[in-house]
């Protein structure tokens, strides 16, 4: 099995499976307990939080706190600061290219009576960053937006954003940071960032854990209320072992040799299907230092998506058509729709994201198979016209 579907989740690594092992049936006290079996638990966690915060650039571990999910970082985030601006603030900021994560949120505060201003981004994803300065207002209370996008890749500059932020208004600004940890380097404490959301899955700890990144100078109201856990910030009883996982995830993605390969790796792929397949095309910034080093989000013009992945599922090749197309509705992805890209186009997209388990042996085998999956289905295609006709023209180029 070939698993190029890293964006929607990884594997456990190795030793993040092993350094939660013992917090389940050996180490399994409680970390609000008073005795000494319950704080040489506390004890674990502190040090998760600790490696958590050195990775996203912190300035103190207290800014991490623990939460189930990427969902449950970004809603707690958003609804959390919302709760503590006056009343009369009421306008949100978002980008139209947000995960649902934000964007049904927002969507929903916007039936709560909130106004939302949602950002276009240009044919390549990227944002317009004249828009948002245009976007902000005495009565903006929150600025939401993604530092990688999961369906392309796409960075947007978080630091150029903050700073434009903090120059015309006194906004909350959240970054959606799920897809970014552990695929670039980080340094929260050099931005005007006040709320970052983790999703540990996404760095090879397991589902279920994910953390919020508070700046030390904001007040947010808490979700859950209850025995004051994660400094009364987010009650329940702490998922120890989880949490233990996500820190040793995030100790091991500061081996930033790794991103090189995988950066190798996918610069392969890319260039390889773009070159070999005549109807392929890159969704996303061509200058890939915008993008995450590890994702390729090609279309195959006039194909259906699904029947990519199905044919690459026959040959052991895990790939998503990311959440490309919603085809009860016979559209294709918002994100997609956000870049203008044909429906045709977008309807082919395929989204290849790696990890660092990849090997070359591995791409080569996809750089196999892939071109005679997309002439096998071209062949069926009802726009066998249009087709031959991009075939022809490549030919030519
Ligand atoms: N934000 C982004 C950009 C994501 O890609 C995802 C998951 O795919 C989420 C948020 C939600 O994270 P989780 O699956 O941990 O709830």
């Amino acid at each position: 099995m070939i698993y190029l579907d890293n964006n929607a989740t990884t594997q456990v690594a190795p030793e993040v499976y092993a350094a939660m092992q013992p917090y389940f049936a050996q180490l399994y006290g409680n970390p609000s307990s008073a005795h000494t079996f319950g704080r040489n638990v506390r004890r674990a966690i502190e040090q998760a939080r600790e490696q958590t915060a050195a990775l996203l650039g912190a300035r103190q571990a207290h800014e991490i706190i623990f939460t189930s999910c990427g969902t449950e970082s970004d809603n707690w985030a958003i609804r959390g600061a919302l709760a503590t601006q006056p009343t009369k603030k009421r306008h949100i900021v978002t980008t139209k290219v947000e995960h649902e994560a934000v964007r049904n949120l927002c969507a929903q505060l916007a039936r709560e009576g909130y106004e939302v201003t949602w950002l276009e981004v240009d044919e390549e994803g990227a944002l317009d960053l004249e828009s948002l300065r245009l976007a902000l207002r005495s009565d903006t209370a929150l600025v939401s937006v993604m530092l990688a996008n999961n369906e392309t890749g796409v960075l947007f500059p978080i630091e150029e954003i903050g700073e434009i932020v903090r120059a015309k208004s006194d906004a909350v600004f959240h970054i959606d940071g799920v897809q970014a940890v552990g695929k670039i380097p980080l340094d929260l404490k050099r931005t005007e960032v006040d709320l970052f959301a983790v999703s540990g899955h996404k760095l090879h700890a397991p589902k279920g854990i994910g953390a919020l990144y508070v700046h030390d100078r904001l007040k947010i109201k808490p979700l859950l209320i209850g025995g004051g856990q994660e400094g009364g910030r987010r009650s329940g009883t702490e998922n120890v072992p989880y949490m233990v996982a996500l820190g040793r995830a995030c100790d091991l993605a500061k081996d930033y040799d790794n991103l090189e390969t995988i950066r190798h790796l996918r610069d392969r792929l890319e260039d390889a299907v773009l070159a070999r397949i005549p109807n392929a095309r890159l969704n996303g910034i061509t200058d890939r230092a915008k993008r995450l080093p590890n994702t390729s989000n090609i279309s195959f013009a006039y194909l259906e998506g699904e029947s990519i992945l199905a044919h690459l599922d026959a040959a052991s090749i895990c790939v998503s058509t990311g959440s490309a197309c919603n085809s009860a509705a016979h559209e294709s992805s918002p994100v997609l729709r956000a870049m203008n890209v044909p429906f045709t186009t977008a309807q082919g997209s395929i989204r290849f994201s790696l990890s660092r388990y990849n090997t070359l042996e591995e791409i080569e085998y996809t750089l196999m198979v892939l071109p005679d999956i997309i002439r096998h289905l071209a062949e069926m295609s009802p726009y066998e016209e249009e087709l031959r006709a991009l075939m022809n023209k490549k030919g030519r180029g």
